[in-house]
């Protein structure tokens, strides 16, 4: 070190030291160590400790239960991830505005990191600890992590929000490649901070996020691995076993033609650029063009998160309030028991009820059951898209605060882009068509199995020797039909002129 004395070289590394601040990464939907720009900044200047807050506040949405049980296995696979990078996560129960601004103080952090929220709920609590770390000095950095582009920036050529799909996505092309991926941060030597931090941890087991009694978890644990190296699996797995076919194949709920990917999403154990850059290397290395076909298709859904969230950003109450207007005036039905029947798959609709306990028993549905049981609880049973809403919140692992509303919306008609409400899904012809030989309905409503293919989605047309050889019997193992669909279509089809009118 030529020209450097002693007394400048410890002059310089004191400055370093003073000049480094410990910093603390918040976790929040953004549960991986790759590809989060806000966990890498807070490891840039030197040690940095994490922390999740379960935050309780009644202003913030309560997860349901799957996702708390989705939940408690990401932070179990996030905390063994950040040990292994020499890194503590701190979980804490309460108001993230009041813990971390503490947290700080006590353990002599001057720099907080996080990534950005888009729902009402994770914007308000990201100003208020803003606020409350202001006052002791403390920064609040945010970064963008979760969506291929700036939500804020796609406008329509007047400057308003896009609110029809095809020239979304044609803005969103035209922005050119979301930026490329980041890597894992490298291991840090383990800290004083990590065996101190690690005192101001909460259990994960004392949080109870796990069902006990009963424990309805059991599907669950067989089918997902919650986690990053869950949503990576699922990645890989995804291409060679269903990019090719996926464009047809996706609306098969008799198989598996889409990725699942949707609660790694959700939870951001898997960024959306990983996904985007992982399907060009693939297409890449054979021989595909990623911008046509099956690979054009995925990324096209993909991009349909991205297009929730930029309705959420613009329209807040998304989760809530219709887009259209006229629909607050909706004539919709009061029906607990039309509700209750439609949340237990038993309708007498084997498509809906195959969807309904499919999402009960493994906390997934397939996109196209999903559309098809939404548009059976607010078309034929005339109930509110919103409680469809929050049972899929409750119940959905993948339950997501801009892909749920904005896809009841859709399916309601009252939404961005919406399918017309007049669009009513026949719940037979659509069986017929999607679950042809019955294999979905046969899995999720076994009562049925023995039925054969022509009357598989519509038992009540079997003759009694039919229904006895199969071991059915309507209204006994298995229900009658809770609506006529004609005479419900001719129901919704009045209801919707009502509000037609009084629009005009
Ligand atoms: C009534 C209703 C409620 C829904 N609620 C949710 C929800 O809470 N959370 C959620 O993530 N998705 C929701 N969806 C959208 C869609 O059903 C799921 O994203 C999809 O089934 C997830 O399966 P996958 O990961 O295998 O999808 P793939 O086909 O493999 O697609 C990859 C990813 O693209 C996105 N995507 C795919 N289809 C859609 C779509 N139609 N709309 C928006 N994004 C899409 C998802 O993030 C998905 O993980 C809902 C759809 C309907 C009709």
């Amino acid at each position: 070190m030529a020209g450097v004395t002693f007394q400048t070289g410890l002059a310089h590394y004191i400055g370093l030291m003073t000049e480094r601040k410990l910093s603390l990464h918040w976790f929040r939907r953004d549960l991986r160590v790759s590809d989060n720009p806000a966990l890498l900044s807070a490891l840039r200047h030197g040690p940095a400790v994490a922390v999740f807050v379960l935050d309780e506040h009644p202003s913030i949405r309560a997860l349901g239960g799957a996702s708390r049980w989705w939940l408690h296995h990401s932070l179990a696979a996030l905390q063994k991830d950040l040990t292994a990078l020499g890194m503590t996560l701190i979980l804490a129960r309460g108001d993230a505005g009041a813990i971390i601004p503490k947290l700080c103080l006590e353990l002599g952090i001057g720099h907080v990191t996080a990534n950005r929220g888009y729902d009402a709920g994770a914007i308000a609590a990201e100003q208020a600890l803003h606020t409350a770390l202001a006052e002791h000095d403390i920064r609040l950095e945010l970064h963008a992590a979760n969506l291929l582009h700036d939500p804020n920036a796609l406008r329509t050529g007047q400057g308003r929000p896009y609110q029809v799909y095809t020239p979304f996505w044609r803005a969103l092309i035209a922005t050119g490649e979301p930026a490329p991926p980041l890597p894992a941060p490298v291991a840090q030597p383990v800290s004083d901070l990590f065996h101190t931090a690690a005192k101001h941890s909460e259990s994960l087991a004392d949080w109870g996020l796990l069902p006990t009694a009963p424990d309805w978890a059991h599907a669950m644990r067989a089918e997902w691995q919650p986690g990053e190296a869950g949503a990576q699996r699922r990645l890989t797995e995804f291409f060679p076993r269903a990019l090719y076919g996926y464009k047809e194949m996706r609306n098969h709920p008799d198989r598996v033609g889409t990725s699942r990917l949707s609660p790694h999403l959700a939870f951001g154990e898997i960024s959306p650029r990983q996904i985007w850059q992982a399907t060009k290397t693939y297409c890449a290395a054979h021989g595909l063009n990623p911008m046509a076909g099956d690979a054009e298709h995925f990324l096209k859904e993909v991009c349909w998160r991205e297009f929730s969230y930029h309705l959420l950003v613009h329209f807040p109450n998304l989760p809530t309030e219709p887009l259209r207007p006229q629909f607050k005036r909706f004539p919709w039905a009061d029906d607990p028991t039309g509700l209750l029947a439609w949340q237990r798959g038993r309708t007498g609709f084997p498509i809906v009820d195959a969807g309904m306990r499919e999402l009960w028993q493994t906390g997934w549905m397939h996109n196209r059951v999903r559309m098809i049981a939404a548009s059976f609880l607010i078309k034929d049973l005339l109930l509110p898209w919103q409680l469809g809403e929050a049972w899929f919140w409750d119940t959905l692992l993948d339950a997501d605060p801009a892909n749920n509303a904005a896809s009841w919306q859709w399916v309601a008609g009252c939404g961005a882009d919406a399918a017309p409400y007049f669009r009513i899904f026949n719940p037979v012809l659509q069986g017929e068509k999607f679950d042809p030989n019955g294999d979905y309905v046969r899995r999720f409503v076994p009562e049925l199995a023995r039925l054969p293919n022509r009357l598989i989605h519509q038992p009540w047309q079997a003759t009694p020797l039919e229904l006895r050889e199969a071991g059915v019997t309507l209204g006994g193992n298995y229900p009658n039909p809770l609506v006529d669909h004609n005479q419900a279509r001719q129901r919704a089809l009045a209801a919707l002129a009502t509000i037609s009118e009084s629009a005009a």
